[in-house]
């Protein structure tokens, strides 16, 4: 048994002497921010990693999912996911946008495109969905309610770095994809974020908006905000970059060793097989059922009380935070299946730190009930 407190995450860092010559650069050039150097090689880097045509840095996901939605034009009523981190729903508020919650699928926990059609009113604009634990969304399937009704698609794909289909990037469905590069993410920059857009006019919007809305020295065409990913993210993120497919396939094997220990445990569901789909194991969501011997909320106090911090994501459901719960959408009888999820739901540890004696420890627990 480890004697020290396990997290569901730990934020991978590459040696730290790698990162010195990267500071020294900064540090001799004085170009601390504002589409530097180390901002411009990153979009790039980033682009030909994740195969997708154009991008634009953020100094965090949230900030960037308000851009998105301001460089769209979004108003009056945007579909969503209840089942998501709040940051979701809270994009919308700022902007004045009513979120109006959808449930999700069973299966996958994402958005279920089944139930969007009868949440369409003459004010929706846009969907916005999100993969959640960066498994895809059905995006055939939203993209043709968004083509029928004439709405604009925005993912949520803070969970979603480097996942690629048959087809490619699961970025670039939809009209934009947010990305989150926060410390807990798979792919970290301390705090950023970025929005993968389709076209070179579309990104030159987003980097006005995401410099106040400057255009040259003395021009201002929006009102926009201050979104820029400093040189330091930048770099970090460079110096992350050349690390993350050895992170990934720990992950992987991460996954792998739970899946074969778990699966045959009665009451415990592993989600999201990842079959065809190129994942990046984010996260390790389990589901308690009632076979198990005990539940949720007693395994959850049960590992802490052997210092294991998995975590209720997502529970509570956004829809149920005082700034939401008055929405008829967000209503309970409207939202059976996550309201379900979110009382069964427990992410385990799943980082390349994790040492195979200690994840042995939480299979051991959950093993015995
Ligand atoms: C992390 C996360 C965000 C917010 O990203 P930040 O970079 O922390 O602002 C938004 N949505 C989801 C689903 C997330 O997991």
């Amino acid at each position: 048994m480890s004697d020290k407190n396990l997290y569901v995450t730990q934020p991978f860092l590459p040696p730290l002497p790698e990162f010195l010559p990267y500071l020294e650069e900064i540090w001799s050039s004085k170009v601390l921010t504002n589409g530097g150097p180390f901002h411009v090689r990153l979009e790039k880097a980033l682009c030909e990693y994740l195969g997708v045509e154009h991008l634009a840095l953020f100094t965090n996901g949230t900030i960037a999912l308000l851009t998105a939605l301001q460089a769209l034009r979004i108003t009056g009523e945007v579909i969503t996911t209840p089942y998501s981190f709040v940051a979701t729903s809270h994009s919308l508020l700022w902007n004045g946008i009513k979120p109006v919650f959808v449930d999700i699928h069973p299966g996958t926990l994402n958005l279920d495109p089944a139930k969007i059609e009868a949440a369409i009113t003459p004010q929706t604009t846009a969907i916005m969905p999100v993969h959640c634990y960066g498994h895809p969304c059905d995006v055939d399937a939203i993209q043709k309610i968004a083509d029928n009704y004439n709405l604009k698609v925005i993912y949520d794909a803070a969970h979603a770095f480097g996942v690629t289909t048959k087809t490619g990037s699961v970025l670039n469905y939809g009209d934009l994809s947010v990305l989150s590069f926060h410390a807990t993410k798979v792919f970290n920059t301390f705090e950023g974020g970025a929005i993968v857009c389709p076209d070179a006019k579309t990104k030159q919007r987003i980097d006005h908006l995401k410099n106040f809305g400057f255009v040259d020295e003395v021009t201002v065409v929006a009102p926009g905000i201050n979104g820029k990913m400093s040189e330091f993210n930048s770099a970090l993120g460079l110096l992350q970059l050349g690390h993350i497919e050895k992170a990934l396939l720990r992950r992987q094997e991460i996954d792998a060793f739970y899946r074969k220990h778990l699966s045959s445990v009665k009451g415990i569901h592993c989600l999201n097989d990842s079959g065809e789909i190129i994942a990046n194991f984010s996260y390790f969501p389990i589901l308690i059922g009632e076979e198990y011997p005990m539940d949720r909320d007693s395994l959850y106090e049960k590992l802490k009380a052997n210092g294991i911090y998995a975590r209720r994501y997502f529970y509570p459901l956004i829809s149920s935070f005082p700034m939401y719960r008055s929405l008829p959408s967000a209503h309970s009888s409207n939202l059976p299946v996550a309201t379900d999820a979110a009382l069964r739901v427990l992410c385990l540890p799943i980082y390349p730190d994790l040492k195979p004696d200690e994840q042995l420890s939480i299979i051991d627990l959950i093993q015995r009930g």
